[in-house]
């Protein structure tokens, strides 16, 4: 099979992978998650015609010639109702959020007033209203008030209706729910919502030189790094996912445990994926019936990287065992007498049969179980991640923005390329006031994880080249923040 393109590797990806299913959640624990319905107003926000200052409610056209005094006939709070209509040479004192009275149709603030009192206080003497406490306005020691200017109708008056009006569709299935949301939701009185359903992820590594991390250190052993970082990738999307352990480079082993993989919505394995006599990943995963997309990807690090579908019918599915919104974690803990597996869930017949269907928190449904072979290489795999897994797995979710924001920024120094394959060069951002400035954290090595791990972005650069000179404009993939886009946004 030839070298794909990322950009083709990933179009397979997004055509073979499908949006989930809907479950019903609340309003406190839907951050970040999709609405699978559409939301409609439930009345008219704001219910009436509001003020949208703290000053007075007045006929417009009793201000067409200026100044004028007006008599202050109600105090109106919000959550009260006005009493009285306002006639004209009439006004009523009125708080931002209060319902405008009959009669008026425009609200003058009180820092353009002036208090007057009709009684024996002389009007100039009076301070500007403005600059007295609401404490003193709301006493109603001024019966009467100065307005020096003309208003349009509908001066600070919020309309009814402005916000929302009954019926409206206010948010439209496949919103994301950020803060914003939620406060509109919370408006509609929505206290629970349908959203599409969350993947199951399971985490796998593979490799006899691999050390779990509640095994004694071993000089000769390489610690198990891929499934921790592969855990918060995930768990970054809003995913809790559940790491399987490290099997080892043998057939049989890895069949035990890509097969208890193979339950979940998606599968992540890390190493062995490829074409060493040891690499087993690739054979074993074909044989459980999962037909492999792709495994062979043209960028740097990265290669080689899998990508395979099982074909799931409804019989194979599993009852629902746990809502994953009452779980709070679903990491399994090393086991403590487990010296022949150095994983962290006992192999099938051990007693583990349990824990694992316990785990299982998204059986139940029919969907395909999606198969990521990613490379061993601690970064590689991680860049992965990045272009394949988490789009993919944002798709599932039914996010309509799947990739990574990118930004455009300068070269700090010149990069060389290598034909052929589009490099992700891990990189630290700097800006100035022309802009961001991207400089390599380090040797780009795939093995050198702090270098990933001090990145802030990942440079992409072109498989085709050309080499660029300091100074030169770049597309960075940022690293961080849970803001995504429409498309990949880099060129190859
Ligand atoms: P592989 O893809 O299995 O040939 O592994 C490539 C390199 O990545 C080897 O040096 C492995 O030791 C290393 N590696 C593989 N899996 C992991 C892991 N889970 N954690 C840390 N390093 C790993
Ligand atoms: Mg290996």
């Amino acid at each position: 099979m030839e070298h794909l393109k990322v950009s083709t590797a990933q179009r397979i990806v997004l055509e073979s992978v499908t949006r989930l299913g809907s479950e019903n959640i609340t309003l406190e624990r839907s951050l970040g998650r999709v609405l699978s319905e559409n939301i409609h107003a439930c009345r008219d926000l704001p219910p009436y015609d509001v003020s949208a200052m703290d000053g007075f409610a007045v006929r417009s056209s009793d201000l067409a010639s200026s100044p004028v005094t007006l008599s202050i006939i109600e105090d109106i709070r919000a959550g009260d109702m006005p009493k009285q209509t306002v006639l004209p040479g009439q006004c009523s004192r009125i708080m931002t959020g209060a319902p405008v009275p009959a009669g008026a149709d425009a609200v003058v603030p009180v820092e353009e007033t002036q208090a007057v009192s009709t009684g024996t206080l002389s009007p100039n003497s009076l301070p500007r209203t403005g600059e007295r406490d609401e404490v003193s306005l709301s006493e109603s020691m001024f019966d009467a008030v100065q307005i020096n200017h003309t208003v349009q109708s509908g001066n600070h008056v919020r309309p009814r209706g402005e916000n929302m009006k009954l019926g409206e569709l206010v948010l439209s299935s496949g919103t994301e729910i950020t803060p914003g949301v939620i406060g509109v939701l919370a408006t509609t009185k929505k206290s629970e919502m349908q959203v599409y359903r969350r993947p199951s992820v399971a985490i796998l590594s593979t490799g006899d030189e691999l050390e779990a991390m509640n095994a004694p250190v071993d000089p000769n052993k390489i610690p198990e790094s891929n499934a921790y970082a592969l855990m918060a990738q995930v768990q970054m999307l809003g995913i809790e996912p559940v790491l399987l352990g490290i099997a080892r480079d043998d057939p049989v082993e890895l069949e035990q445990y890509l097969l208890r993989g193979l339950d979940y919505d998606v599968l992540l394995v890390s190493g062995g994926t490829s074409v060493g006599v040891h690499d087993y990943v690739r054979p074993t995963i074909e044989k459980l019936n999962v037909t492999m997309k792709f495994w062979r990807v043209a960028m740097k690090p990265g290669h080689p990287l899998a990508f395979g579908v099982l074909k799931r019918s409804a019989q194979d599915a599993l009852p629902p065992l746990l809502n994953p919104d009452e779980t709070t974690s679903h990491l399994t803990k090393p086991s403590q007498n487990d010296s022949k597996v150095a994983g962290y869930l006992p192999l099938a017949g051990e007693g583990a049969n349990d824990s694992l269907r316990e785990l299982h928190v998204n059986a139940g449904t029919a969907s395909d179980a999606f198969v990521f072979g990613l490379p061993g290489n601690p970064v590689s795999s991680m860049v992965c991640f990045e272009e394949f897994v988490a789009p993919a797995l944002r798709a599932m979710m039914g996010h309509a923005r799947l990739f990574r924001r990118t930004v455009t920024a300068r070269l700090a120094h010149p990069v060389k390329i290598r034909p052929g394959r589009t490099e992700f060069i891990r990189v630290q951002l700097t800006q100035d006031e022309t802009g961001y400035l991207a400089s390599s954290t380090g040797t780009q090595s795939s093995g050198v994880l702090l270098l990933m791990a001090r990145a802030d972005g990942l440079l992409v650069m072109p498989a085709e080249g050309p080499a660029l000179a300091a100074g030169e404009q770049v597309t960075v993939q940022l690293l961080d923040g849970m803001v995504f886009q429409d498309s990949a946004g880099f060129k190859e």
